[in-house]
């Protein structure tokens, strides 16, 4: 994983800092973004990328027993989008992103992105915003939900 600040001037005056950060080919996303937020201290991020994986962990919330139902999904699939925001919760960075994939046939899936092998790449473009986000676990929700 390479990354690069492609707006090196304070100039806007919003005090945001946008990254590119590619992915190479066996790198695992939710874990790279994780580290690359620890290292760069990011606390309110959001980002989008394409790419292509071959090997992804999607989940979707079962809001009735509150908790992720896992979907391994074990093909070469292109990532159509990718978004998602990086915010605090319990102390450190935490990844809360959505893929939609496409199939070799064209068909589509996806969910909530629990990890991911890159193959040949991501190309993350990421913003970070200078006030912080944090999460708090929401009782009804079952969830940690971002609190503003
Ligand atoms: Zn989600």
């Amino acid at each position: 994983m390479r990354s690069k600040k492609i707006d090196p001037s304070p100039s806007n005056g919003s005090g945001q800092k946008t990254f590119a950060i590619i992915f190479d080919a066996g790198d695992r996303v939710v874990e790279g973004l994780k580290s690359f937020a620890v290292e760069q201290g990011l606390a309110a991020s959001h980002f989008t990328a394409i790419g292509a994986f071959k090997d992804v962990l999607l989940a979707y919330f079962d809001c009735d027993k509150k908790e992720y139902q896992k979907i391994p999904v074990h093909e070469q699939l292109e990532v159509l989008s990718l978004v998602g925001d990086i915010t605090i919760k319990d102390g450190t960075p935490n990844i809360h992103a959505h893929v939609v994939l496409g199939k070799r046939d064209s068909s589509t899936c996806g969910g909530h992105l629990m990890e991911a092998e890159v193959r040949p790449t991501l190309e993350v473009i990421l913003t970070e915003s200078p006030a912080h986000l944090e999460r708090r676990f929401d009782q009804a929700a079952g969830l940690p939900l971002i609190s503003i």
